[in-house]
């Protein structure tokens, strides 16, 4: 086949203990997973369940082994955020997955960040218009190597955590998400065919807030890994 522009390259993620990298395909996000971020956002968990949006392939920035990942600070905002996030790597495709079934669709998990120009993210939802001025920029998307589900701790009762320099601003846990891995694989499935080479940014514990150029971010997930990210 030939094409009339050189063609992108396939974003893609190294995994621990193979050769070969995950090639990521889409990268669905929930918004509002967490109860307590939910109201320290100004939104009552009780009244409005969470919601999915979507950040692009090529928004993945994918770390080295044991290396600090270079983050430039985005344009277009004084007010960029922080969100770690367990994220889940797709293996299997489906649709209308049942929740019984969906931890079978799993190959692996990494620990990201929901970076997000909160302040772009709020004149969208001023306007009622979508979120990508505020979610879906280049970059947007830093992520560690991806563990094999099969080499992975007890990742649904594994504590999450975020520090900035050195300070810890979030500390949560897994087992804290109001949709679980698999009700969330199972209810995303019902609105879109889910592929191998999917991703799953599953929302973020309370405790977002602001970072400047020269920050160091220290992301962390029990039984899967760090995930270190300066901005620059
Ligand atoms: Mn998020």
């Amino acid at each position: 086949m030939s094409f009339v522009v050189t063609p992108p390259n396939v974003a893609s993620v190294p995994v621990v203990g193979e050769e070969g990298r995950f090639p990521v395909r889409r990268v669905y996000c929930i918004g509002r997973n967490y109860a307590a971020h939910a109201r320290e956002m100004g939104h009552d968990p009780d009244r409005e369940p969470p919601f999915f949006f979507c950040k692009p392939a090529d928004a993945v920035l994918p770390a080295a082994a044991n290396q600090t990942l270079d983050l430039p600070y985005p344009p277009k905002t004084s007010d960029l955020h922080y969100e770690v996030e367990l994220v889940v790597a797709i293996g299997k495709g489906g649709a209308n997955i049942r929740v019984e079934d969906a931890m079978d669709h799993v190959y692996g998990y990494a620990v990201g960040l929901d970076m997000t120009r909160r302040d772009r993210q709020q004149d969208m939802k001023d306007l009622a218009r979508p979120w990508e001025l505020g979610k879906a920029f280049d970059g947007s998307a830093p992520i560690s190597h991806i563990v094999p589900a099969s080499r992975a701790g007890d990742v649904e009762q594994a504590p999450i955590s975020l520090h900035v320099n050195g300070q810890q601003k979030q500390n949560g846990n897994v087992n804290q998400m109001i949709w679980s891995i698999a009700e969330s694989i199972s209810y995303l499935s019902e609105y879109f065919r889910l592929e191998a080479g999917d991703l799953l940014f599953t929302g973020t514990p309370e405790g977002v807030g602001p970072v400047v150029t020269g920050d160091l971010l220290e992301a962390r997930l029990d039984g899967v890994g760090t995930l270190s990210v300066k901005l620059v």
